[in-house]
């Protein structure tokens, strides 16, 4: 078998040239030399290689490869799990020439977008694992916050929005020689924004080339945007599979999941059950049901292994997926099986091998925006019928499978959409029209969009941007403008972290502006919630809860970021290890543009005063107003709201600045919340805003 992949990958490498190649024959008796580190190929290498060639996309290699070579853009289009992600890139890199440096002398890279941080973590892993060589070392990957690249790294997985960033500093992005968007059926905002650079890019560097890679979702719309490119489809390996509806539609589709997931494990054959929901905590509730409910089964059925899976998991956590199904508890007993339940990560991002039973209630998460009061929510929302197509397609990967669908068959035929619209017609657009004004791209109404965003929400976008002062009345970037845009975040949070000098605050802004970029850093375990609310109380702070993060931030550098004391305090160690992280990256950006690093005197009064200032300063759009009859108004859109149970308050403040805007079953919540002075709203928020918005309640 080695031999005949010595020959195999020469004969294939002669496409391009031949200086991979002739490295890569070079064997040490019989065992080939990862040409990559000099060292001999492992064991684990050939079994993982094995098992690479059965995937769909190994038929289509050659033709791959010669449709590579005699185009500049190439379309390709394949089942999830065909191994577009793993291995596309790993043929990109046999067949091309990055040895012989670019115009500027640098060696040159192969680029894979990812929509999904976790997925592009996840597969540069396995990619790693694959080619036998360390992450972040020759493969790596780049996500916000983090890197794990290196000088000597030829592949690179990213999250789309890094690579956009990265055009930022790079236009032509000429470190890459190929490009590869991949999951761009998922039509996320900076891919779509990607899509209308990359044509451009081609233009300019004939030397270039671009694959972008996507499920079976209209794949002829790629086309028609790429004129002339031409399209492969590599065949899926699906197995039938039978789908199943309920009769009447289900009230509580939490309960019919778990109920369906035990049921499919007491009376179908072996086989892994994948389940569908739509958050953390709706899949950690569920995970820990089932469990239970099975355990109370007894020893009449199989054991289980519910797994968990959703974007905010340590990486650790995030492996057991591919975790084979428990063996039986004694010989001959009933078999196990593997249960995951998983957010839509798991629809097209992550395949996940041995998946028989498919369990769609019909729900994600998805961002949903209102232009006309410039509003964006996550909203528990149905699915498309061509989300619905793509979750029973993972049942019948390995065998014939079943999906049961949680609703009815009139319900998907007759209110299901057939596409989920693409981000940029359902988001707010002010991040990435500063991205593209940086970019020097200034008639953005022109830009080539693949699906043009409304003119209304380009000009709600346009219209934040001015408030914040980042664009003038010209709509030109400005000072302020170009620097709130090297930062990568909001640029709310932007502002606020570039204006916190003047008020005299600058590092715990840069604090502040770190923990509410990383995933919440109270654990709250269900068989200690008690303990842990008191433990939290006790970093509470009375004005609010972004001062509370503060708090906490503080407490853990003091306790010299002990993992026990976070421990004790029910704390997530992980989330401080990466805000600390995030903290000094930002300080680095500061840096660069000589924004001073600034407190006020700890004991004085105007501490927190300032710090609750310059948060205005940048927030000013999202304040709330408590009304006689006791709620919450927003400011900008009228809105009820309530205050989030979690908050540290011990009063209900008059006016409250808020971070985030959330819908439960009934109402909307603000969440991070504090407590903040009307009358600085007039020094603060920008005239022009106030004119329009607060003259009514000053
Ligand atoms: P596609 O991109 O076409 O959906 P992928 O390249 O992601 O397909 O997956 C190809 C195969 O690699 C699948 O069988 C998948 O289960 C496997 N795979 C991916 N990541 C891992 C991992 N971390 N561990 C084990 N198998 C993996
Ligand atoms: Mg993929």
């Amino acid at each position: 078998m080695v031999l005949m992949m010595g020959t195999e990958r020469k004969r294939k490498l002669s496409l391009f040239n031949d200086s991979v190649a002739a490295k890569m024959v070079k064997t040490n008796g019989n065992n080939l030399i990862n040409h990559w580190n000099g060292k001999p190929y492992s064991a684990r290498y050939y079994d993982i290689f094995d098992k690479r060639k059965t995937l769909p996309v190994w038929q289509q290699k050659d033709d791959f490869l010669q449709a590579l070579k005699n185009n500049q853009t190439l379309i390709l289009v394949g089942e999830t799990g065909s191994g577009k992600t793993t291995q596309i890139p790993q043929f990109v890199l046999e067949a091309v020439d990055l040895e012989t440096p670019d115009k500027r002398g640098k060696k040159m890279m192969i680029a894979c977008t990812q929509p999904r941080r976790m997925a592009a973590m996840s597969v540069s892993r396995r990619v790693a694992e694959e080619m036998d060589v360390t992450i972040g070392e020759e493969v790596g990957y780049s996500v916000r916050f983090e890197d794990c690249s290196s000088a000597r790294t030829v592949l690179k997985y990213l999250t789309d929005g890094m690579l956009l960033r990265e055009a930022m500093t790079d236009p032509l992005l000429e470190r890459y020689k190929v490009i590869i968007l991949d999951e761009a059926h998922e039509r996320t905002l900076a891919t779509d924004v990607l899509l209308g650079l990359l044509k451009e890019v081609l233009k300019k560097r004939p030397d270039s080339k671009l694959v972008v890679m996507s499920a079976t979702i209209d794949a002829e719309k790629f086309q028609g945007y790429f004129v002339g490119a031409p399209l492969m489809k590599v065949p899926g390996r699906l197995h039938p599979v039978e789908i199943f509806y309920t009769e009447e539609p289900e009230r509580d589709y939490f309960e019919a999941a778990i109920r369906t997931a035990v049921q499919i494990h007491m009376c179908e054959p072996a086989g892994d059950i994948l389940v569908f929901l739509t958050g953390e905590e709706e899949i950690e509730d569920a995970c820990c049901k089932i469990s239970k409910e099975v355990a109370n089964l007894g020893d009449q059925v199989g054991p289980v292994k519910v797994v968990p899976l959703y974007s905010t998991l340590p990486p650790a956590m995030q492996q057991r997926i591919f975790e084979p199904a428990p063996p039986p508890v004694k010989d001959g007993g009933p078999t196990g099986r593997k249960i995951v339940v998983s957010t839509n990560i798991a629809e097209t991002s992550l395949t996940i091998d041995g998946i028989v039973y498919v369990i769609d209630p019909g729900f994600a998460k998805q961002k949903v925006y209102n232009p006309r009061v410039c509003g964006e929510s996550l909203l528990v929302s149905p699915i498309s019928k061509a989300s619905a197509h793509q979750r029973s397609g993972r049942a019948g990967r390995t065998q014939p499978g079943k999906c049961f669908r949680l609703y009815t068959e009139r319900s998907f035929n007759n209110d299901l959409k057939p596409q989920t619209d693409p981000e940029i017609l359902r988001t707010n657009l002010a991040n990435i029209v500063l991205t593209l004004k940086k970019l020097g791209i200034d008639d953005i109404v022109h830009f080539d969009f693949m699906d043009p965003p409304a003119v209304e929400t380009l000009s709600r976008a346009l219209e934040l941007l001015n408030y914040l002062g980042a664009l003038d009345d010209e709509c030109n970037l400005t000072k302020l403008g170009e620097i709130m845009s090297e930062f990568p975040l909001d640029p709310q949070m932007s502002k606020m972290l570039v204006v916190s000098p003047e008020f005299n605050c600058s590092n715990e802004i840069l604090s502040i502006s770190a923990m509410l970029s990383v995933p919440n850093c109270f654990i709250r375990p269900r068989q200690a919630l008690k303990a842990a609310d008191e433990a939290k109380a006790r970093f509470g702070h009375i004005d609010g809860d972004h001062l509370t993060l503060l708090n906490v931030y503080h407490a853990y550098k003091q306790n010299n970021e002990d993992a026990s004391w976070c421990y004790n305090n029910f704390i997530n160690n992980r989330a401080l290890k990466l805000a600390d992280n995030v903290r000094q990256q930002l300080v680095r950006i500061m840096a660069r543009f000589n924004l001073k690093l600034c407190s006020t005197n700890f004991n004085s009064r105007a501490y927190y005063i300032n710090i609750r200032k310059a948060m205005l300063a940048g927030y000013f759009m999202q304040v709330a107003h408590l009304e006689r009859t006791g709620h919450y108004l927003t400011v900008k859109d009228n809105q009820v709201v309530h205050l989030h149970p979690s908050n540290c308050l011990d009063h209900k403040p008059e006016w409250v600045i808020y971070n985030e805007n959330i819908l439960t079953s009934q109402n909307y919540n603000i969440r991070t919340v504090t407590d903040i002075r009307g009358e600085w709203l007039v020094d603060i928020a920008p005239r022009r805003w106030r004119e329009n918005v607060l003259t009514l309640l000053l």
